[in-house]
């Protein structure tokens, strides 16, 4: 992440049942909720089909037909999106819900775990609200990612689907490192770890304590201080040792890299995303497409920043640096055919504002608007390994259903403004009474 230490989460793999502490507790409810669609879009062809109704049982779609061939029956609810066009529940597969958005550094030191619970429970709850149904969470501090999912499973508090890393991992005075303080502090990042013994530990360590995912820093990052965007930070034996020991456990390797080198290597390693590429080249760019391994880009952060940041001179250069040439550089990727799934690093900016990340995509670097969708639901639910359960309106999926007043494979801004929220068959928002 371009996020320092405010970063680092995990997602559960959909690989087996191996991560059912990640899934929503199952509602047993009969009761079938029928969601009347006025327009639905297939998010895998772009069609829209008029006058469809969504049967919902519990938390799964039952049913998709034609409104008039689906009667309401004594005992059914009934939800009225008539006007509406209604598309699945999006995912953002690089959030940080439990920090929040202040580079004072300060403040970043003075962060506890018990600030940053709270600040999840407030920006889980503004995410789904937004209509994202789902996020990858890759960086949090002792582990309040783990407890944040909990709480959404058990129906504490709401938010979205969540898959979180814990502790990102990373070597000493890199990205994932605490370097705000000077030595007599002796502040160490959570997921610090150096060599290939400590490496194997910090992911065994992890997944002990309920990470889904593991989050790692190949190279420096732009908010920290004292270290070099483009510079690699793990060696390729490290990440080698790192994604050998995730993947025999079942989790996927989200990978932090700016730099050309570092994506290399980590694309190398195995690693399951890359996360930012602001200077990803050519040879980068073949061993990802020669992989299948996908690119993650956050761009929406620069456009804010350049608008709204008010960053420490340590932090300031690095991202004008970096924003002069990562949108060109993930153009290049993204002609060039690299997988993409859409994450935003939200916490560097104000969550809930997710889906400008889109606007970005097709209006400043040219993607197809439909291709820019399918980023931030098919592609991402397969980079999640959760294609069985999200990522598109499907019988058997889970129902988190979302509506807009536009089709948004014609005005992709109209994501901005999501007008009604359906996670695991619960409404959670509905701005149509
Ligand atoms: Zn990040």
């Amino acid at each position: 992440m371009f996020l320092h230490r405010k970063l680092a989460v995990v997602l559960s793999l959909a690989l087996g049942t191996a991560f059912l502490s990640a899934q929503p507790a199952a509602k047993t409810d009969s009761t079938r909720t029928l969601v009347r669609a006025g327009h639905l879009l297939d998010v895998k062809t772009g069609k829209v089909l008029d006058g469809q109704t969504i049967v919902v049982v519990g938390d799964t779609i039952q049913s998709i037909a034609p409104s008039a061939s689906v009667p309401t029956q004594a005992g059914d609810k009934v939800v009225d999106l008539g006007g509406l066009t209604v598309l699945p529940g999006l995912i953002d597969v690089h959030t940080h819900l439990t920090m929040n958005t202040d580079f004072d550094p300060y403040r970043e030191v003075t962060s506890t775990d018990a600030k940053e619970a709270i600040h999840g429970v407030a920006n889980a709850r503004t995410t789904l609200m937004a209509g994202i149904t789902t996020v990858r969470n890759v960086g949090a501090y002792g582990f309040t990612d783990v407890d944040l999912r909990d709480a959404i499973n058990s129906g504490e508090v709401p938010g979205p689907h969540m898959q979180v890393s814990g502790p990102l991992l990373g070597i000493t005075g890199g990205h994932c490192d605490d370097n705000l303080l000077p030595i007599k502090y002796h502040a160490v990042g959570d997921g610090v770890a150096d060599g290939i013994a400590e490496v194997q530990h910090k992911v065994r360590e992890n997944i002990k304590y309920g990470a889904d995912l593991i989050k790692i820093c190949a190279t420096g990052g732009v908010l920290s201080k004292g270290d070099d965007p483009q510079a690699s930070q793990y060696t390729l034996e490290e990440m080698q040792a790192i994604v050998a020991d995730a993947h025999r456990l079942g989790r996927k390797v989200a990978a932090h890299a700016h730099g050309a080198q570092g994506i290399l290597w980590a694309t190398e390693a195995g690693v399951d995303s890359i996360e930012h590429g602001s200077y990803i080249n050519d040879e980068a760019i073949a061993e990802m497409k020669k992989r299948g391994t996908y690119l993650v880009p956050t761009l929406y952060l620069e456009d804010w920043m350049l608008e709204n940041g008010n960053l420490p001179a340590f932090y300031k250069q690095k991202m004008i640096d970096v924003s002069a040439v990562a949108k060109s550089n993930i153009k290049h990727a993204m002609q060039a055919g690299v997988k993409i799934a859409m994450g935003t690093d939200a916490a560097v900016y104000p969550h809930g504002l997710n889906a400008h990340e889109l606007d970005v995509y097709v209006n400043q670097l040219g993607m197809a608007p439909l291709t820019a969708l399918q980023t931030a639901t098919l592609n991402a639910a397969d980079l999640m390994g959760w294609t069985a359960k999200t990522g598109s309106l499907e019988v058997g999926k889970w129902a988190d259903i979302i509506a807009v007043a536009k089709n948004p494979v014609v005005d992709v801004k109209t994501l901005q403004d999501v007008k009604f929220v359906m996670k695991g068959g619960v409404v959670y928002k509905n701005e149509t009474k």
